[in-house]
């Protein structure tokens, strides 16, 4: 087959455009095209009077090598690539060694699934319990009752993403095409065709639920085992040259598991476990992440300033947006996990607490748009006394907020036009908060080291220039948005085991090598292939 890359077609198109289109680029008669099939469709809307669908299509043609040659300084006409995933091991019959997986968001999923079909039969711990419980004692804490530590939206079957707006696309270098078998694997579970074709895909929050749990009956139907409301406490570790080597894993309720080979894919909210770890001499370094707020606006908004008289149209959807802006200060502000018609929500795990980020239903259809507003943050200038000091600023802002929201789990928030002025709200406008259990409006820079305000104050008018209508008074800002990476990493080295534990295999955002679910999920893969081939290596 040829891949033909970057065709471009007007945004209300005729269905038969896409043949003709391939008939012209290519110069050949209708008999010549055999077939033709859509691989990708992004759109580029920098003019949204003329917003124009661009096609990357893989065409079965009657005189491919003819056509090669024709086209060969071509950059748009090329073979296509062959993207089928596959195994690099299989299990042997007598596995008497079975990998541990601790963690069931993407990166574990993944690991797990990819362990599971090449027969090496996983073992999988999560701390919190299967996804359908886990949704209500999520829901439960949004309407007001108490935060369950081990079950919420950090914890539990499915992971962080799970109640998010599953937007699967990252900018990670992906030359294996890991991220096709994400993709192929998450429609084998449900999740809409399309995901596999449009340029930023994305799945909604009921969606994944029962994706997850279809993922998880594929991967005991092939001889996984699935142990929720199961923490790893502490690793048992044996001294050996200058690290250790990983014997077993101590759990909660004093159970003991003997294993040689774990997939560490615990998230980046596992404070206590990366405390543990690091006591235990596991070598972890800080990193830098972001802090700042939730944005609101109202989506209708955000379409009408991105897709003009074309708002609304269904191919497009919701608008997005995605805004950087580098600082006088030297700082830079970016707006992060964008949800197009969501809601933010309470994404605390510790209690008294107070954490933010947002999600959406596949519709994307509530009224209000909300991304992070964050501020890029580093060990070297912002947190440099210990590894673990990142986390503790994390959990300085989370309590702050908390207190200023008023110790009910209300989180403080105001609107932008106040937050500009430097006083605080005391009436909300036309943009209501989409947050439960609840907002109170206050003076946020009192929740934010100083140069997070000032930044965050340079930045909003900056992105009201390529956004009409972002600063504006009555827009929505809540605090406090911390978790949007982790703030250590787990080192590996180049065959994915930790730099100091033979045997312990950090993976996923939690460890630092992944930032969202596609490319968590992708490194989940990567890390299962490097357990296999240890596996009948040894
Ligand atoms: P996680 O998903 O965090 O999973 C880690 C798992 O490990 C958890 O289930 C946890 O319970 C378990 N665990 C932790 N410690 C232990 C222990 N000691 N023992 C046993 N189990 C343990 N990303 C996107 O790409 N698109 C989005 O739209 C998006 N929206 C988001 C919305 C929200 C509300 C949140 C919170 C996150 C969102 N993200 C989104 C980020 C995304 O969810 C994460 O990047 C992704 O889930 C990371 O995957 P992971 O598997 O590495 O870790």
């Amino acid at each position: 087959m040829l891949r033909l890359t970057d065709i471009k077609l007007p945004l209300n198109h005729e269905e038969q455009a896409i043949e003709h289109a391939i008939l012209s680029k290519l110069n050949i008669s209708p008999s010549q095209l055999l077939s033709f099939n859509l691989f990708k469709r992004g759109y580029d809307a920098r003019n949204n009077k003329d917003i124009q669908l661009i096609y990357t299509l893989d065409v079965e043609v009657e005189n491919q090598s003819e056509l090669l040659t024709q086209f060969e300084r071509d950059p748009q006409v090329r073979i296509t690539p062959d993207m089928q995933y596959k195994f690099v091991a299989q299990a042997p019959d007598n596995l008497n060694n079975r990998p541990v997986v601790v963690g069931l968001g993407p990166c574990g999923l993944f690991s797990a699934l990819i362990l599971a079909q090449m027969g090496f039969k996983p073992i999988i711990l999560e701390r919190g319990k299967e996804v359908r419980e886990r949704t209500k004692d999520t829901f439960g804490f949004w309407r007001k009752k108490p935060l369950n530590p081990e079950s919420n939206v950090q914890f539990g079957e499915g992971g962080a993403g799970t109640f998010s707006d599953g937007k699967l696309y990252s900018q990670v270098k992906d030359r294996k095409h890991y991220g096709r078998k994400v993709l192929h694997e998450f429609v084998a579970a449900g999740a809409p065709e399309e995901i596999m074709y449009v340029s930023k895909p994305h799945i909604g929050t009921f969606k994944l639920v029962n994706m997850v749990e279809k993922m998880r009956e594929k991967i005991i139907a092939l001889g996984g085992e699935f142990r929720f409301s199961t923490r790893v406490e502490k690793l048992d570790l044996e001294p050996q040259n200058e690290g250790y080597k990983l014997k077993g894993l101590h759990l909660s309720d004093n159970q003991y598991l003997s294993c040689s080979h774990v997939i560490l894919a615990i998230g980046h909210s596992a404070r206590d476990t990366f405390t543990a770890l690091y006591e235990q001499g596991v070598y972890i370094e800080s990193k830098p992440f972001s802090v700042g707020f939730r944005i609101e606006h109202e989506q209708s908004m955000i379409d009408k300033c991105r897709f003009g008289e074309n708002a609304g149209n269904p191919i497009l959807g919701a608008a997005d947006y995605k805004l950087v802006h580098h600082c006088k200060n030297g700082r830079s502000v970016y707006s992060f996990c964008m949800c197009p018609g969501g809601t933010v929500v309470a994404a605390a795990s510790e209690p008294n607490r107070v954490v933010t980020n947002g999600m959406s239903q596949y519709s994307r259809h509530e009224r209000n748009a909300n991304s992070a507003i964050v501020v890029g943050i580093t060990p070297e200038q912002d947190y440099p006394e210990h590894p673990l000091a990142g986390i503790e600023l994390q959990r300085k802002l989370e309590d702050l907020a908390f207190s200023i929201g008023g110790e009910n789990y209300h989180a403080p928030a105001q609107l932008i036009g106040d937050f500009l002025a430097g006083k605080p709200s005391s009436e909300l406008g036309e943009v209501k908060p989409s947050y439960t259990p609840g907002v109170t409006l206050t003076d946020l820079s009192k929740v934010v080291p100083d140069f997070v305000t000032e930044s965050i104050r340079e930045a909003i008018p900056a992105f009201n220039r390529q956004i009409k209508g972002f600063a504006k008074a009555d827009g929505l800002l809540t605090g406090v948005e911390t978790r949007t990476s982790s703030p250590i990493c787990i080192k590996r080295n180049k065959d994915y085991e930790s730099v100091n534990v033979e045997g312990l295999y950090p993976a996923g955002e939690g460890a630092g090598y992944a930032g969202g679910i596609w490319s968590a999920g992708i490194d989940g893969i990567r890390v299962a292939e490097a357990v296999a081939l240890s596996i009948i290596r040894n």
